[in-house]
């Protein structure tokens, strides 16, 4: 690699679609959901997979909103086995069956990632915006082992779940996980909307880092468990993406190129299209994938600081949500100027907090 040719991608994150079925007040997708007319087409999506292929991407994230709302899902993935990409489908399950996943493993789907939003029914299906959905999925990761699928439960944790995370666990080694993930919500875009009802408190962050090192010591060698704190109560931040244009590409459902999925809302960044630019030229050429890569655009602390190239510098969408700034140190790091606001936001957190705002069409706009 010469200083100007970044090393490709480690992984593709084909978000095929923003619809789904539930409506978590905590969803990575953007504000402003994209609408089933203005998807890529099959055709494109299959180019979009040779190109990555081509390009030396070895993963790729089937991922949405719900994929299996696309009709051509099996053929995608089937694209991305003859392609020689490891496929991994991110998924809610709900409107997963067996013959559907059988179609899926014969094509050559490797992993499956089924969500989950809590350990009990009520409030599980509460926090997902959609009744039985629990119920379903327990089904569903049942199907899922009998076809043989390697499955990792993926349980995302907040303040109004967090008394239930050994439940979890144990739900998680139940259903036959080989990979359990307990991620804090990041608090971007719909988190960010819903942070005074979600933010965990201190004492139950504490309680959760003892539980999952327990847990880890007691399924080590059977169950990998994989732990993303939340940056709000962190020191340092992490090293948001693996750094910026270094080790994913996103596309969105309208085929937008983007080095993580939060990028969007950056502004002045005009991000390219799969449909008119090449993924190579994209990750390769593209000023907005240059733009925080690598340590050059950084600010003090960050460009002298000896965790440069660990953390990147974290999340770019975080500084510009938090200090409107894109370019600033990431305000979860302790030696930023900015880190009082994180206390800030750890002050909210207590209590039953508001409503949620759901993540349906529209509903940002109004809350
Ligand atoms: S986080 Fe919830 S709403 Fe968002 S895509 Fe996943 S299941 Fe759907
Ligand atoms: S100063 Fe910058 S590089 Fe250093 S730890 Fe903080 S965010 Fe990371």
């Amino acid at each position: 690699m010469t200083a100007h040719t970044p090393d490709p991608p480690l992984a593709l994150l084909a978000e095929l679609t923003h619809r789904c079925p539930l409506a978590c007040p905590y969803c990575a997708n953007p504000l402003e959901l994209e609408r089933a007319s203005a998807e890529l087409d099959p055709a494109t999506w299959l180019r979009v997979l040779d190109e990555a292929a081509a390009l030396g991407v070895l993963q790729v994230h089937f991922s949405g909103g719900e994929p299996c709302a696309r009709r051509d899902l099996v053929e995608l993935v089937a694209r991305a086995a003859q392609n020689g990409l490891y496929s991994n489908l991110i998924t809610s399950g709900v409107t997963l069956d067996a013959a559907g996943l059988a179609r899926l493993t014969e094509a050559g789907l490797d992993h499956l990632q089924l969500s989950f939003q809590d350990s009990e029914h009520a409030s599980a299906d509460r926090i997902g915006g959609y009744r039985g959905g629990h119920r379903r999925k327990i089904e569903v990761a049942a199907l899922v082992r009998a076809a043989g699928l390697p499955l990792t439960a993926n349980f995302v944790v907040h303040r109004q779940n967090l008394e239930r995370l050994p439940d979890m666990l144990a739900l998680g080694e139940q259903i036959g996980a080989s990979r359990i993930e307990i991620a804090h919500v990041q608090y971007y875009g719909w988190g960010l909307v819903n942070r005074a009802a979600l933010m965990p408190t201190r004492a139950q962050l504490e309680a959760a880092n003892a539980e999952v090192e327990r847990a880890r010591a007691a399924l080590h060698g059977r169950i990998t468990i994989d732990y993303v704190v939340p940056d709000y109560y962190a020191a340092r931040p992490k090293a948001c993406m693996g750094g910026w244009g270094r080790r994913i590409m996103n596309i969105t459902p309208s085929g937008h190129a983007l080095p993580c999925h939060a990028a969007e809302t950056l502004p002045g960044l005009h991000f390219p299209f799969v449909t008119t630019t090449s993924l190579a030229a994209i990750w390769r050429e593209d000023p907005c994938f240059a733009r925080f890569r690598g340590t050059g655009w950084m600010p003090e602390p960050c460009a002298s600081c000896d965790r440069r190239e660990i953390d990147w510098g974290g999340c770019r969408c975080q500084a510009f949500a938090l200090l409107g700034d894109a370019a600033a140190t990431d305000p979860a790091c302790a030696l930023s100027p900015d880190h009082g606001v994180m206390a800030e936001a750890v002050a909210e957190a207590g209590g039953e907090g508001p409503d949620f705002v759901y993540r349906r069409i529209g509903a940002a706009a109004i809350a």
